[in-house]
């Protein structure tokens, strides 16, 4: 029989889709599930969207469209990233995917040949790792433990970027530790990428609403405009505006990289259609009171996860000050067993799977984004679910002995 590619053999199904399949079947049985598992913003976008996806349906041209985004929904987000201080790009330097994850793939694809170095922090996005291992990458994990706040140093990143790695990615504020660096933190890590000019630096930004306690959302290119030449700029709808599924991301970045993704697109996806271009115009252009929102519950929402788990004894959480993930080391618990079921913890997996068959929680382990120690708590439930989701999560670990 003919053998499949040798990336399919390094290719794995997400992690993060294990958890929440489990808990999808549990609740089809009847058992009463709260998730914490997937990261999915769980709100829908203002009804402007809705009126130009119906406007758009009237006036269908049925044809292909641009490889790298029509021009109305490039210059939308050209204007979207001025607000954010990114100013000085043309529609040459933007280029439109299918979400960012897409964007990431054909980034990796664009940048890295076979055995090439793509360094990044370790916890990661799940993806980053997957993607690598895809395109067959050398991967240099950058750990950032719960001791120094999952967050990267400049010296750790001046050590890392003197090897000389063709890619460095970057993600802020953070999937999965919700964490997310302050003006000065971003600026000293701006001087070090400074330092080092053979590395192409992908800054995934797209939680860059979603920021909490005042602490802004900072980019190396505010304190480095003379980067631009080499960050490429990630973006998306799907967290923002509540679209994760309708598929729509972004890049900003020099205009050879930006090019090269255009050639990918037109080798597979060709353009995001029409119907989805009106519905991304406008959420871009439009009110933007929901995302406004949407950030002040998720900020009341972080408070109360953490209250719950300064609650329990033994847990160590950095606090977070962005996306609506909490990420608690919870290692201190492994090696004990669940009194009511005699399941033992011998880790995070372990953690998990008890957690969700004896209280119907589901969370996701920390494995799956490099940091067994931990687990991952997604706070978008509807806030009548989270309180009895954490009294659920108090009550799991007060039954651990
Ligand atoms: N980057 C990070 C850090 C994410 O958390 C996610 C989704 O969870 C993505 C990229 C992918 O986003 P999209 O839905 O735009 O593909």
């Amino acid at each position: 029989m003919p053998q499949l590619a040798r990336r399919i053999g390094r290719a794995k199904p997400s992690a993060i889709m294990v958890v929440a399949e489990k808990a999808k079947k549990l609740k089809a049985e009847g058992r009463d599930i709260i998730s914490f598992s997937i990261g999915v913003p769980n709100f829908l976008p203002g009804p402007h969207v809705y009126d130009a996806v119906r406007d758009a349906l009237a006036k269908d041209s049925g044809q292909y469209g641009s490889n790298r985004g029509a021009d109305a929904l490039l210059d939308a987000f050209l204007k979207h990233i001025e607000a954010l201080g990114l100013t000085g790009y043309a529609r040459a330097n933007i280029v439109t995917a299918v979400g960012a994850k897409h964007m990431i793939y054909n980034l990796a694809e664009a940048l890295l040949d076979e055995g090439d170095t793509i360094a990044f922090p370790t916890p990661y996005w799940t993806s980053y790792l997957d993607i690598a291992e895809i395109v067959d990458a050398k991967i240099d994990l950058l750990p950032c433990p719960p001791e120094q706040d999952y967050k990267l140093t400049p010296a750790q990143l001046d050590a890392a970027l003197a090897k000389k790695p063709k890619v460095f990615l970057f993600n802020n504020p953070s999937n999965p530790t919700g964490m997310t660096y302050t003006k000065d933190e971003i600026a000293a890590l701006a001087d070090v990428v400074a330092k080092h000019p053979d590395t192409w630096i992908i800054t995934d930004d797209i939680y860059n609403t979603m920021v909490f306690d005042g602490v802004g959302y900072h980019n190396f290119l505010h304190f480095r405009p003379e980067l631009r030449d080499r960050v490429i700029f990630l973006d998306s709808l799907s967290k923002t505006y509540g679209m994760p599924g309708w598929r729509v991301g972004f890049m900003a970045g020099p205009e050879t990289v930006a090019k090269a993704v255009v050639t990918l697109n037109s080798n597979h996806i060709t353009n995001i259609p029409e119907i989805t271009t009106a519905a991304a115009i406008a959420a871009l252009a439009g009110p933007q009171d929901v995302p406004q929102r949407k950030c002040a519950e998720f900020q009341a929402k972080r408070d109360e996860v953490m209250a719950a788990l300064a609650a329990i004894p033994g847990i160590v959480c950095p606090k977070p000050q962005g996306a609506f993930y909490v990420f608690p080391d919870v290692s201190a618990y492994y090696g004990k067993t669940h009194g009511p079921s005699g399941a033992k913890i011998g880790n995070d997996v372990d953690l998990c799977n008890v957690l969700l068959d004896a209280k119907g929680v589901a969370c996701v382990p920390g494995s799956a984004f490099g940091e067994p120690r931990a687990l991952r708590i997604s706070y978008t439930c509807p806030t009548p679910q989270l309180a009895p989701g954490m009294q659920r999560f108090r009550e799991f670990f007060a039954e651990l002995e």
